[in-house]
C-alpha cells in the first residue's frame, strides 16, 4: 500500500516523498487510519518503526484539514517528547511534513535561551515540540495558550514516566480542552503507563506492533560470549573491518563509555562519546561529529540511547548487555531503521553477565542467536589489535603471561582491564 491510498493532501504526499518514504511502515499502515478519523490512539510501538512519522503525518493532515481559528494565536498541537534529541528529532520530521503547508512548527527544550522562542509563541504557533520540563515552564509563566488546542501527542510515554515527568504532564492535560484528539505512544506497556494512558485518552483505538516484532524485522541481532577485559579487542576488529561503516556503540555507564572511548583512540579507531555528564551542547557536538562521519563510532549510555536517529547505521555493539531488559530494545532499534537493514551485536561475559542475557531474552520473549566462535578466531581476534602488537602494551604483557603460566598450568590472576 502507497501514501497515496490515505486520501493525503497533495502538498502532504510530496512532502512524504521528499523526504524518500516509499511506503508506509507497519505502524504508519495501522495508525493512519484512525488517527484520520479523528479517534485517540495509543500505541505500542518502538523506536526505529516509523513511529514519528505514523503520528506527525495524520496529524499534520488533520491540522490542514481543520485551518486555524481567526484570531487564535495559540498551540494548535503539542508533541510532548522525553528528551531534548527526542524534541530536536521529532522536530525536525515536522519541518519536514509541514513544508509549504502553511503549517508552522516550534521546537523548545531546556537549556536553550527561552527568548526567541516566546517570541514565535506569541505569533501563533500550530505545532509545538516540547521536552515537558520546558513546556510546564512557559505553561506556568503564562507565555502558553493551549486553549483551543486540537491535538495532543505523547511520544514514548514510558520513558516520559522514568524520568519522573507525571507531573508536568497532568498539569498540561488539566489546561487543554476535553474535546481534543489525544495520541498516546510508548515503546513497552506495564500497568503504570496504562493507568496514564487511560487517564487522557478517550476511547482510544488500539494499536501493537505485535511482541515478535519487539526488535524490528530489519534488524538480525546475535550474541558473542567474550571474556570482560577482551571486548576491546572485538570492538577494535570489527571497526577496523568495517572501515567505512559508523558503529554505535552501547556501555553501561559514563565511565566505561570514557574508558572505550580512549581504548578505540589508542588503536587509532576514531570514536567519541555521549552520555548524561555532558551538557547538551557537547552531546550535539558528539551526535554531529559521528552523523557526518568525522568519527566511525559512537560510545553512549542507555540515558542517550533514544535520542540517536541516525539513518544508515549498519552496527549496534553492545558493548554491554543492559541491566534494564527493554533497553535492549531501544539500543538495537538506532540500526535498522525505517527500511534500512542493520546487525545488532551484543559481548556478553560468560560469567559476569549471564544472567543479565537471560532477563532481556525473557524480556524480548525467545533466545537471541549465538555467534559460535572457535579458539582460532578469538586468538585471531586478540592477534588483530594493534594494541597487542605494541608490545609495550600492559594488555599484550598479561596474554603473554597467561600462555606462559597455562603452559606451566599455573592459573593466572590478571586485574581487569576495564
Ligand atoms: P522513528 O521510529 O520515527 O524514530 O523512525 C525511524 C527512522 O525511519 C527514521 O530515520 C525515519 O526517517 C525512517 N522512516 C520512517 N518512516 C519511513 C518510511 N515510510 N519509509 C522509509 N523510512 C522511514
Amino acid at each position: 500500500m502507497k501514501f497515496q491510498a490515505f486520501g493525503l493532501k497533495e502538498q502532504l504526499l510530496a512532502n512524504i516523498e521528499a523526504m524518500g518514504f516509499r511506503k508506509p511502515t507497519d505502524i504508519q499502515y495501522k495508525a493512519m487510519r484512525p488517527i484520520l478519523g479523528g479517534d485517540d490512539v495509543l500505541a505500542i510501538a518502538q523506536t526505529g518503526t516509523g513511529k514519528t512519522a505514523a503520528f506527525a503525518i495524520p496529524a499534520v493532515e488533520n491540522l490542514m484539514r481543520s485551518q486555524r481559528r481567526l484570531h487564535y494565536t495559540g498551540v494548535r498541537c503539542i508533541v510532548m517528547e522525553p528528551t531534548h534529541e527526542l524534541a530536536q528529532q521529532s522536530g525536525a520530521v515536522l519541518k519536514n511534513i509541514v513544508v509549504k503547508t502553511g503549517l508552522n512548527v516550534l521546537s523548545i527544550y531546556g537549556g536553550v535561551d527561552q527568548a526567541p522562542q516566546i517570541e514565535q509563541l506569541q505569533k501563533g504557533v500550530d505545532i509545538l515540540v516540547a521536552t515537558p520540563g520546558r513546556m510546564f515552564d512557559l505553561c506556568s509563566q503564562g507565555y502558553l495558550d493551549v486553549s483551543l488546542c486540537e491535538i495532543l501527542i505523547l511520544d514514548e510515554a514510558d520513558h516520559m514516566l522514568d524520568l519522573g515527568f507525571i507531573g508536568d504532564i497532568k498539569d498540561l492535560v488539566r489546561r487543554l480542552p476535553r474535546h481534543r484528539q489525544t495520541l498516546f505512544f510508548s515503546a513497552t506497556i506495564n500497568e503504570k503507563i496504562k493507568k496514564l494512558a487511560y487517564s487522557v485518552v478517550n476511547k482510544p483505538v488500539n494499536i501493537r506492533i505485535s511482541p515478535k516484532d519487539m526488535v524490528s524485522r530489519n534488524v538480525t541481532h546475535s550474541v558473542l560470549m567474550v571474556n570482560m577485559d577482551e571486548k576491546r579487542f572485538y570492538l577494535e576488529r570489527i571497526a577496523k573491518e568495517h572501515p567505512e561503516d559508523r558503529i554505535i556503540v552501547f556501555v553501561r555507564t559514563r565511565v566505561r563509555a570514557e574508558r572505550v572511548c580512549k581504548a578505540m583512540e589508542r588503536v587509532d579507531v576514531k570514536a567519541v562519546c555521549m552520555h548524561g555528564d555532558l551538557g547538551q551542547k557537547e552531546r550535539n557536538i558528539a551526535l554531529d561529529k559521528f552523523r557526518l562521519s568525522e568519527v566511525q563510532i559512537l560510545i553512549a549510555t542507555d540515558i542517550t540511547a533514544r535520542g540517536i536517529d541516525i539513518p544508515s547505521v549498519p552496527f549496534v555493539v553492545n558493548y554491554d548487555v543492559p541491566d534494564i531488559p527493554e533497553n535492549y530494545v531501544h539500543r538495537v532499534g538506532r540500526t535498522g531503521r525505517g527500511m534500512d537493514k542493520g546487525y545488532a551485536l551484543t559481548l556478553c561475559d560468560p560469567t559476569e553477565e549471564k544472567e543479565t542475557l537471560k532477563e532481556v531474552e525473557e524480556f524480548i520473549g525467545g533466545p537471541i542467536d549465538r555467534m559460535v566462535m572457535e579458539k582460532i578466531e578469538r586468538e585471531a581476534t586478540l592477534d588483530f589489535s594493534q594494541a597487542n602488537k605494541d608490545h609495550d602494551d600492559w594488555q599484550s604483557l598479561i596474554y603473554e603471561e597467561e600462555a606462559r603460566r597455562a603452559k606451566e598450568k599455573k592459573p593466572f590472576k590478571g586485574k581487569k582491564s576495564m
